[in-house]
C-alpha cells in the first residue's frame, strides 16, 4: 500500500487517486475496497491487497461496483408518485417539495399516534452510520414503532447466544490450519469467498473438507464429501453425531467437565438419536453419519483441530435456532476449542464493541416503549387493522436499505399491503426496485462510493472505515442527511441531529479504536486471543458452553437442543410433495445486483433446479417453463434438471426482482410468514410446493 496515493479528504480531487473503503453488502467477508478515481469519476473498484482477509480480491458482484454506481437507471432526483401504487409512474420533484410534504404527512400521523409510522430497513448497507445511525435517532425521537430486524439471522443468532453467549466463534484466518473443515449450510464459494480461500489453504495442506447442504452447491463440488440432508434436519444429524462420539468415547472429558454446562442432560438427549433414526429423518445413509463422526472424533483422538463453518442457510426453518444450538455444542464435546484452528464460526459480530447507544440514541424515546413489528411478518402486519393487541394500523412506512416487496416472505401479501391506498410510503433507494414501485416518494440515496461509513464484520474480526471516493451523483443524499433534514423540518432540536457522518464514524467505536489508523489503513483488527475459548470463558451467564440453557428453560422452552420438524415437513402433504429451498443465485446478493445487466446476463433467468427423478415424474425437462405453486401463490421460472438438487427437494435460486422475473413474481411468492423456534426469524427454506410443466409457455 505504500505506493498508493490515498485521498486525504472526503472530497474528490483532480487527477488520479485511490480511496479506501469497505464493502457495504450483507456478506460475512466485509472486504476492504480500493476505488480508483480519475478526475472525480470512479473508474475501478478492487480489493485492498493490504487487508489480509480481502487479499486484493473481490467477488464478481462488487468488482462491478462502478457499473452499479453509474447505472443509467440510477435514481438521481427525488420522485413523486404520479400513477396508481405499484405502477412505477413517478415525476421528478425538488428535495424541498418532497421533504416538506413527507415531514408534514409524518407529523400528522405522529400527532394521532407515532406508532402508526414504521421504519423498515435491513442490510442493504451494513454500515453502522448509513444503516441505523441517524435513522434510529430520528425514529426514536418520533416514537415510531420499533422494527425487529429478524429477516436473515435471528434464529441462528439466538441459538448461538443461548449456547456460546453471543455471536462469537473462532477467527476465520485459522481455518487455514484446520485438519477437518465441516462447511455446514453454506455455499462459501458464492457467499463467503474469503473464508473459502482459507479453506483452500487447509485443503492443500491435507485437510478434509465436508459440505453439509441439501443442495449440491459449487462448494460441495469442491469438498471431499457432500452430505445432502433434507432441509430442516440438521439438529437430527448433529445429535446423531454426538451419539457416535459418545458411543466411541471420542470425547474430551476434561474439557467437558471444566468448561460446559449440562453434559449429563445433553448426553441423555444425544443417546436418543442413533444414526439409524437420524438417517431416516435426514434422508441420508447411516454410513454418512458414522463416517462423519469418525472424521470428527478422529481429530479428537489425534489431537488435531476440527473446525465448523456454519452459515445462516440452515436456520431458515422452523427448528433453525435449535439447529444452531446443536451444532454449536459439538466443538466442546471433542475439545476443539483448545486449538486456534478448532471450534465453530457462524458470526463474529458480538465481538465488536460498537457504541450503539451513542449512535442510535435510544434515550430519545424518553421513556416511551413503542410496539415492535417483526420485519418477517410485514405482509400480514401491513394488512392488519387497529386492535388492542396490535395497536394502530400501520399508516406510514419509511423503507431504507431494504426491498421488502422482493425479499420478505409471502410476497403477494407484502405487495398487497404496500398497495394500500391509505398507506404513505417513502423509499430511500438507488434504483426503482419492486418496493420503490409502491412508494409515494422515492428519495435518491448515495452509494458506498459517495458517503462515509464504518463497519463491523460478521465473518472476521476487523473494523473497516469507508471514505467517500466521489461526490454524490445527481441530487443523491446519504440516508443520514435525509433524516437530518427531516428532523429539522419536524422541529427536532437535539444537537445529535447535527452530527456529521464523519463524527458519527468516529463515535461508533469511541476510544476503542484509533481512528487515525482507520483513516490511514482503512481497517483495524480487534484485539483478542487466538483460541478464545481454549479454557472456557464463554460469554454465557455460567462462563461455560451451555448445552442446557437456563434462560430458555425460564421461557418455558426445552433447555436442550432437539430436532424440531419443519412447519412444512416433506412427506406431510400429498398435494405439495416437494420441499423448496431458495439459496442465493451466485451473481446476486439478496435482491441487490439483479438489475446490473452484466451480472443478470451471467445469471440468465430465474431457475428451479430439480432432481431427474422429480423432473421425470412431472414430464419436466431442462429449459421448460414450470409453474411452482402452493396455497400461497405461484411462481414461473425455467427448470434445470440437475444433480445440484436432491430427490424430493427443489432449489429456487433467488432473489430475483419480481418485475424482472418471468411473470411478475419471484420465489418469495411461495415462502411463508411462519417463524422459527428461537428468535422469531423467517422460515424461507421450510416450504412445500408442487411443480408442473407449462405446455403453453
Ligand atoms: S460482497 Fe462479500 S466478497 Fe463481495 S466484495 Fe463484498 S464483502 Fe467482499
Amino acid at each position: 500500500m505504500q505506493d498508493m496515493q490515498l485521498s486525504p479528504s472526503s472530497q474528490p480531487t483532480s487527477g488520479t487517486h485511490e480511496v479506501l473503503g469497505a464493502c457495504p453488502h450483507d456478506c460475512p467477508d466485509t472486504c476492504s475496497l480500493v476505488t480508483t478515481v480519475q478526475d472525480g469519476v470512479a473508474t475501478k473498484v478492487h480489493g485492498n491487497p493490504a487487508h489480509r482477509h480481502t487479499d486484493g480480491a473481490l467477488c464478481t458482484k462488487v468488482s462491478r461496483y462502478t457499473e452499479r454506481t453509474y447505472h443509467p437507471e440510477r435514481i438521481l432526483h427525488p420522485l413523486k408518485r404520479s400513477g396508481p401504487k405499484g405502477s412505477g409512474q413517478f415525476v421528478p420533484v425538488s428535495w424541498d417539495e418532497a421533504l416538506d410534504d413527507i415531514a408534514s404527512r409524518l407529523q400528522a400521523i405522529a400527532a394521532r399516534n407515532p406508532q402508526a409510522i414504521l421504519p423498515y430497513s435491513y442490510a442493504g448497507t451494513m454500515g453502522l452510520v448509513q444503516g441505523d445511525g441517524m435513522a434510529a435517532r430520528f425514529f426514536h425521537k418520533l416514537g415510531a414503532s420499533l422494527l425487529n430486524r429478524t429477516i436473515c439471522a435471528a434464529a441462528g443468532g439466538e441459538g448461538l447466544t443461548q449456547t456460546l453467549g453471543g455471536k462469537v466463534g473462532m477467527r476465520v484466518e485459522f481455518f487455514a490450519e484446520a485438519k477437518l473443515i465441516i462447511i455446514w449450510g453454506s455455499n462459501s464459494i458464492t457467499s463467503n469467498l474469503h473464508f473459502w480461500r482459507y479453506a483452500q489453504v487447509a485443503k492443500r495442506n491435507g485437510a478434509k473438507l465436508i459440505c453439509i447442504d441439501p443442495r449440491r452447491s459449487e462448494t460441495a463440488d469442491k469438498c471431499h464429501e457432500h452430505i445432502a440432508l433434507l432441509p430442516g434436519t440438521d439438529t437430527a444429524l448433529a445429535l446423531a453425531l454426538m451419539h457416535e462420539l459418545i458411543r466411541n468415547d471420542w470425547l474430551d472429558h476434561d474439557y467437558i467437565d471444566k468448561y460446559t454446562l449440562g453434559w449429563n442432560e445433553l448426553r441423555a438427549r444425544a443417546l436418543e438419536w442413533p444414526p439409524e433414526r437420524a438417517a431416516a429423518v435426514c434422508g441420508i445413509r447411516v454410513e454418512q453419519i458414522t463416517s462423519l463422526a469418525r472424521d470428527y472424533g478422529g481429530c479428537q483422538q489425534r489431537g488435531e483441530p476440527a473446525a465448523i463453518r456454519m452459515n445462516y442457510g440452515l436456520q431458515r426453518v422452523h427448528g433453525g435456532g435449535n439447529a444452531v444450538r446443536a451444532i454449536a455444542c459439538l466443538p466442546a464435546l471433542i475439545g476443539a476449542w483448545r486449538h486456534r484452528a478448532g471450534g465453530v464460526l457462524l458470526s463474529s459480530s458480538s465481538q465488536f464493541p460498537v457504541d450503539k447507544a451513542t449512535l442510535q440514541r435510544p434515550d430519545l424515546l424518553a421513556g416511551r416503549t413503542p410496539r415492535t413489528i417483526n420485519m418477517s411478518t410485514i405482509g400480514d402486519d401491513l394488512l392488519r387493522p387497529a386492535s388492542p393487541d396490535f395497536g394502530p394500523a400501520i399508516d406510514a412506512v419509511v423503507v431504507y436499505n431494504s426491498n421488502p416487496v422482493a425479499v420478505a416472505p409471502e410476497s403477494a401479501k407484502v405487495a398487497q399491503g404496500f398497495a394500500r391506498a391509505d398507506l404513505f410510503t417513502v423509499v430511500l433507494e438507488h434504483f426503482q426496485t419492486d418496493t420503490a414501485d409502491y412508494a409515494d416518494y422515492i428519495l435518491p440515496a448515495t452509494t458506498q462510493l459517495e458517503h462515509w461509513d464504518i463497519h463491523l464484520s460478521y465473518g472476521h474480526t476487523d473494523m473497516l472505515l469507508n471514505r467517500p471516493a466521489i461526490a454524490p451523483l445527481g441530487e443523491a443524499k446519504p440516508n443520514t442527511q435525509v433524516f437530518r433534514e427531516l428532523a429539522a423540518r419536524m422541529g427536532f432540536t437535539e444537537p445529535c441531529f447535527a452530527d456529521s457522518d464523519e463524527a458519527m464514524c468516529r463515535a461508533a467505536y469511541g476510544a476503542v479504536v484509533d481512528f487515525e489508523v482507520l483513516l490511514r489503513n482503512g481497517f483495524s483488527t480487534l484485539p483478542g486471543a487466538d483460541a478464545p475459548f481454549a479454557q472456557g470463558g464463554f460469554p454465557t451467564p455460567s462462563g461455560r458452553c451451555e448445552f442446557v440453557s437456563a434462560r430458555l428453560q425460564a421461557q418455558g422452552l426445552d433447555g436442550l437442543p432437539d430436532h424440531v420438524p419443519n412447519h412444512e415437513a416433506i412427506g406431510t402433504s400429498a398435494a405439495y410433495p416437494l420441499a423448496m429451498i431458495s439459496p442465493p443465485a451466485r451473481n446476486f446478493l439478496n435482491s441487490t445486483f439483479v438489475n446490473v445487466k452484466s451480472l443478470r446476463d451471467m445469471e440468465g433467468e430465474p431457475i428451479l433446479e430439480m432432481h431427474a427423478v422429480d423432473a421425470q415424474a412431472r414430464g419436466v425437462q431442462s429449459g421448460d417453463v414450470v409453474r411452482v405453486f402452493n396455497p400461497r401463490g405461484e411462481y414461473r421460472c425455467k427448470a434445470v434438471v440437475s444433480p445440484r438438487a436432491r430427490a424430493g427437494v427443489v432449489n429456487g435460486l433467488g432473489v430475483w426482482w419480481r418485475k424482472l422475473g418471468l411473470a411478475g413474481t419471484n420465489v418469495n411468492e411461495l415462502t411463508s410468514q411462519k417463524l422459527t423456534d428461537l428468535g422469531a426469524g423467517p422460515t424461507f427454506y421450510d416450504c412445500l410446493v408442487q411443480v408442473e410443466a407449462l405446455t403453453d409457455a
